[in-house]
C-alpha cells in the first residue's frame, strides 16, 4: 500500500508534467563545444584561470572551508578585505558578505521588516525578494512593473505610521530592463520610505567602474539598501549588502540567514577579490560586452525577431507560447547553442521566452552562429504559419 506521502509526491509530479512545466537539469560538459548564451557570466570571468588560481591560493592559505559562521570563528581576513573592496566599489561606508544572493535578500528583508512593515515590490522582482518579505511575515504589495504612478497610489493608501520599504531589482533578471532608480528614490523621499535595490545583474556590467546600476552615482540618500551578487558578472559566488554603518550592524545582529550559516569558503572570497581587481584593470571587457549587445540588437531587429526593450546583456526573445519556445530552445541546442528556456511561473503565463545572455567571452563567430540559427528558426516558423493559414 502506498503511504500518503508517496501518493502526494506522485500526484504533484503528474500535475507538473501535465501542465508542461516539468523542470530538468542537464549536465553541462565544460569540454563539449556548446556555446553558452544562457549563463550570467557577463564579463567572462567565471572561467578565467586567474580567478581559479586566486581561489586555489586562498584555499591553501586559509583552508577549503571557513570552519564556522562569521560570528563564531569563520570571519577571516580575506572576507574582511572583500567587504572593504565591495564598499569601495559601491561608494558606501560598509558592506556585508553573504553566502548567496538568495540569502542576502532573505536576510536583509527578514532583519528590516516585521508584520507591521509595508513592503512595496515591483511585480517582476526576483523570487528571493518576495520570499524575504514572507520570512519577515511582512505583507508585500506589488506594483505594476516600472510603474511609479502605481507605486505612488499604493504608498498613499498605506497607513502613515507604517515603516515603508520599496524594493526593486536594478536590472530585471528575465527582461533585462532597468529600474528607474532616481524616480523610485524621489517617490520614496515623498513618502518617507526606504529604497532597497537588488543589483544582481547590474553589478560589474553597468556604471563607469562596473559599479552597477546604482553604484556610486546613486548614493545612500537615494538607495540606503543596496544588494549585489558575486556569482554573475564577477564570476565567483556569494553576495553582499552595502550601506551605512548602522544598516550593516543591524544585519549582523538580526539577519538570521547571515548569523546561522557557515562563512563563505575563503578561496571563493579570494577569487572575488581577484575579480574586483580585473574589473578595475580590464575595462575593455565592459566595452566588448557593449559592442556585442549593440550588434545583437541591430541584427535581431533586422531579422524581425521579438526583441525586448533591454540595454543590458540580458536579451530575451519573448515567443509567448511555451511549447513554441521549448521547440526553439531544442533546435538551438541541436546546433550547439545553449539559451535559457524560461516559462511560468518564473515569468507570467503567455510570456515564455528564450533568455539569451551575452558575455565578453563570446567571439564574433559565436554571435554569427546564434543569429544564423535564429534567422533559420524564424523562417521555419513563417513557412509553417503560411502552410496553416488559408
Ligand atoms: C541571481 C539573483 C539572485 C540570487 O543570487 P544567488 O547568488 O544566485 O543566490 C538574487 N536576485 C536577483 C535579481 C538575481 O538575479
Amino acid at each position: 500500500m502506498q503511504d500518503t506521502w508517496t501518493t502526494h509526491l506522485a500526484e504533484q509530479a503528474l500535475d507538473q508534467r501535465h501542465r508542461g512545466l516539468w523542470r530538468q537539469r542537464r549536465i553541462l560538459d565544460p569540454d563539449r563545444a556548446l556555446i553558452d548564451f544562457a549563463g550570467n557570466d557577463y564579463l567572462g570571468l567565471a572561467r578565467d584561470t586567474r580567478l581559479a588560481e586566486a581561489q586555489a591560493e586562498g584555499a591553501r592559505r586559509f583552508g577549503a572551508g571557513a570552519r564556522a559562521s562569521h560570528l563564531v570563528s569563520g570571519h577571516l581576513e580575506v572576507h574582511e578585505a572583500l567587504e572593504a573592496g565591495l564598499a569601495d566599489l559601491t561608494g558606501r561606508p560598509r558592506a556585508l558578505l553573504f553566502s548567496t544572493g538568495y540569502m542576502a535578500n532573505l536576510g536583509t528583508l527578514q532583519a528590516l521588516c516585521d508584520d507591521r512593515t509595508a513592503v512595496f515590490q515591483d511585480r517582476l522582482n526576483h523570487a528571493s525578494l518576495l520570499d524575504g518579505a514572507a520570512l519577515a511575515k511582512a505583507r508585500s504589495r506589488r506594483f505594476h512593473h516600472r510603474d511609479l504612478g502605481d507605486l505612488e497610489r499604493l504608498l498613499r493608501r498605506s497607513p502613515p505610521e507604517a515603516r515603508k520599504l520599496v524594493v526593486s531589482d536594478g536590472v530585471f533578471s528575465m527582461d533585462g530592463d532597468l529600474a528607474d532608480v532616481p524616480g523610485l528614490a524621489q517617490t520614496c523621499a515623498t513618502h518617507g520610505a526606504w529604497l532597497m535595490i537588488d543589483d544582481a545583474h547590474g553589478l560589474g556590467v553597468l556604471g563607469a567602474l562596473g559599479d552597477g546600476s546604482v553604484g556610486r552615482v546613486h548614493g545612500m540618500d537615494r538607495v540606503p539598501v543596496l544588494v549585489g551578487t558575486l556569482g554573475k558578472a564577477l564570476g565567483s559566488a556569494g553576495a553582499f549588502v552595502a550601506g551605512s554603518q548602522a544598516l550593516i550592524e543591524h544585519l549582523i545582529q538580526f539577519a538570521r540567514p547571515y548569523i546561522y550559516t557557515t562563512a563563505q569558503p575563503p578561496g571563493v572570497a579570494a577569487a572575488t577579490l581577484k575579480a574586483l581587481e580585473l574589473l578595475d584593470t580590464e575595462p575593455e571587457r565592459r566595452r566588448r560586452l557593449d559592442d556585442l549587445i549593440a550588434r545583437f540588437r541591430r541584427e535581431a531587429a533586422t531579422l524581425g525577431l521579438p526583441l525586448a526593450d533591454s540595454p543590458t546583456p540580458i536579451q530575451p526573445l519573448v515567443l509567448g507560447d511555451s511549447a513554441r519556445m521549448m521547440h526553439w530552445a531544442g533546435r538551438l541546442r541541436e546546433r550547439g547553442l545553449l539559451v535559457g528556456a524560461i516559462r511560468e511561473p518564473t515569468v507570467p503565463r503567455g510570456q515564455a521566452r528564450l533568455r539569451i545572455t551575452l558575455s565578453a567571452a563570446h567571439d564574433d563567430d559565436d554571435l554569427d552562429t546564434l543569429l544564423q540559427a535564429l534567422a533559420d528558426l524564424q523562417r521555419e516558423d513563417a513557412c509553417h504559419g503560411e502552410a496553416v493559414t488559408p
